[in-house]
């Protein structure tokens, strides 16, 4: 690929659309063998954004300590990623989360803030056995619809997405701003889910899935074939949430029909194949990204729609 193309690839903004509208829609984790409606509700629309912002990222920044895997090419890395075979996420302590209602922006970012802690302490240590080093994201930047960005301007209708550039996580917390006090739980619901899809992709950028992305989507030719690869990201970075959720269950003391909400609230597109669902399942039982490698699939098994 040449330095151009690479270019244009490089600052990826994983987008991820969502709103609070769509927390009822059900992914039905207590019922994992049911493959029915599991995805029918709502859309996925979690595209990738290449923009062509900055300069590249040296593939040579292969950060594995094992100077073997170091020589694994960014479709190695994709298919046969190290962090596949670490083991699984860590029950993390993530019992003292803020409490206070999520009807400003000061408690929004704090309580996506505090999530993101909680996320850093149960990756670090699967990062760190995978031969990658572990940095924290970011900060939890408040990114109100049309606010700036390194990766650019947040559109309407963007619940977050997660910055290559700057690896922060860009929050367009009035889309999740509930008042009432019914709503609270379904809202917090919410931001745990877009946070932790979020993580997944730094998760990508630390473990060098993201120079693998990059690579692939610039060496596709036309809109289908990145859409592809796009959704092949996004579902990574989905299942890596799954995961967590999988592996938190009891920390975060997950039951009933907060199980439930964990779908991707609010995808843009408007249909969503059983893949989401599937893909769901299969991380969160998982606990660990070894149910995560949507590379080596068929691109049927990875597809929104
Ligand atoms: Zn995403």
């Amino acid at each position: 690929m040449s330095g151009t193309a690479k270019a244009v690839v490089l600052a990826i903004v994983a987008v991820l659309v969502a709103g609070v509208a769509a927390v009822g829609v059900v992914w039905s984790l207590n019922q994992p063998d049911e493959s029915t409606d599991a995805a029918s509700a709502s859309a996925p629309a979690v595209t990738g954004r290449p923009t062509p912002t900055t300069a590249p990222r040296s593939v040579s920044a292969v950060n594995l300590s094992d100077a073997d895997r170091a020589t694994l090419t960014e479709n190695e890395i994709l298919l046969h990623n190290p962090l596949y075979s670490a083991g699984q996420v860590a029950a993390a302590e993530c019992s003292s989360l803020p409490t206070a209602r999520l009807a400003t922006e000061r408690a929004m970012i704090r309580y996506a803030s505090a999530f993101v802690e909680c996320l850093n302490r149960a990756w670090a240590p699967l990062i760190k056995r995978s031969g990658f080093k572990f940095t924290p994201p970011g900060a939890v930047h408040s990114a109100p619809t049309g606010s700036d960005s390194a990766c650019g301007v947040m559109d309407k209708d963007v619940g977050a997405f997660y910055c290559d550039v700057d690896q922060g996580i860009y929050f367009n917390w009035p889309d999740y701003q509930v008042e009432e006090s019914y709503w609270q739980e379904a809202g917090r619901v919410s931001v745990q889910y877009l946070m932790a899809h979020e993580y997944g992709h730094h998760v990508q950028w630390l473990t060098d899935l993201a120079d693998g992305y990059n690579s692939r989507w610039g060496a596709a030719t036309g809109t289908a074939a990145r859409l592809r690869e796009e959704d092949r990201n996004e579902m990574q970075a989905h299942c890596f949430a799954a995961a967590f959720f999988g592996a938190n269950q009891k920390t975060l003391r997950l039951h009933g029909e907060q199980l439930a909400h964990y779908g991707h609230p609010g995808f843009q597109r408007t249909e969503v194949g059983d893949n989401f669902g599937s893909w769901l399942r299969q991380g969160f039982r998982a606990r660990g990204p070894s149910a995560c490698n949507t590379w080596a699939v068929p691109w049927t098994k990875v597809k929104f729609t």
